[in-house]
């Protein structure tokens, strides 16, 4: 069972979802660039719709970049066009939009390092868009811009079915910023690497070595066969999710007012599989690990 808080290294910060005004952004990429960096980011992926922007002539100042796309194959059974983020390409990937989602994929994931799926809940996805595909290793959990701009940047419930259905998706969040709202900065990923060069990054990514947050931090988890501990910042509440029907714990059943918590022991059943943990703050904002597949 892989267990990024029990391997070695540090946590980086960064975002894989951004847009400039080479797409629909208002950031020029070195805005972008400044913007992430003095927010105390370590990487960042600008991901302009369908264009690649190179990273070459940016001033980084010791920000990470690492090459990212949004591309969009085919539309979903409801009709809305698919969105797809593809991170560590060579070059730019052309793909075209009349394809099937599943064709897209298998142009696009052979040249990128990862892909997964954007914002499934803006973009009205059902499991029968997303079940049995080939390629994507998770999809966006939380989209800031998503929540931001309509409401819909939470597709928790869309990965928990898709995990009930016995897919190994990772769980993503992201801003995808393009500073139409305040969407900058509303949700990150926590990756953990002894090696913090890009190529560092991109292993420990495409290996589920992070963790997702919107504010709260998840500083350990220790993982038994019948109890989980988890060490975070001050958190009103953590919860242990497992995908079946009425499957979990959180603090509410231990004492509904409790908290804030800084450590705390869940019990679990040994036949909850996967399970994931979610803390959330005094702000009502998550965080949460990728599953842990019992397994
Ligand atoms: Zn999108
Ligand atoms: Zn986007």
């Amino acid at each position: 069972m892989h267990n990024p808080f029990e391997l070695p290294g540090s946590f980086l910060k960064g975002n894989l979802h951004t847009h400039t005004t080479n797409s629909d952004g208002k950031f020029t990429p070195q805005q972008a660039v400044d913007h992430y960096r003095k927010a105390g980011y370590d990487f960042l992926a600008i991901t302009d719709h369908g264009r690649l922007t190179p990273g070459d002539g940016l001033d980084t100042d010791g920000l990470i970049l690492l090459p990212g796309m949004e591309l969009h194959p085919g539309t979903g059974e409801l009709g809305q066009t698919h969105h797809l983020v593809a991170i560590g390409m060579e070059t730019q990937i052309d793909v075209p939009r009349d394809v099937t989602l599943q064709a897209g994929l298998d142009a696009i994931v052979p040249c990128s390092r990862f892909t997964f799926i954007a914002h499934p809940y803006w973009t009205s996805l059902t499991y029968r868009d997303l079940q049995g595909l080939s390629g994507p290793i998770g999809l966006e959990v939380f989209n800031s811009t998503c929540e931001y701009g309509i409401g819909r940047g939470d597709s928790a419930v869309h990965w928990d079915e898709l995990l009930a259905r016995g897919e190994r998706l990772l769980g993503f969040a992201v801003d995808d910023a393009h500073c139409h709202y305040p969407d900058t900065l509303g949700g990150w990923i926590m990756v953990k690497t002894e090696d913090g060069s890009a190529e560092g990054i991109l292993e420990a990514i495409a290996a589920g070595s992070f963790y997702a947050s919107r504010g709260p931090s998840i500083e350990g988890v220790t993982l038994g066969d019948k109890q989980v501990t988890v060490r975070c910042s001050p958190c009103r509440a953590v919860h242990v999710i497992c995908p079946s029907a009425g499957c979990g714990m959180t603090t509410y059943q231990l004492a509904p007012n409790g908290g804030p918590y800084t450590q705390v022991t869940l019990p679990l059943s040994p036949d909850w599989n996967p399970i994931r943990v979610e803390c959330l703050d005094e702000s009502g904002r998550k965080a949460w690990t990728n599953p842990f597949w019992r397994d």
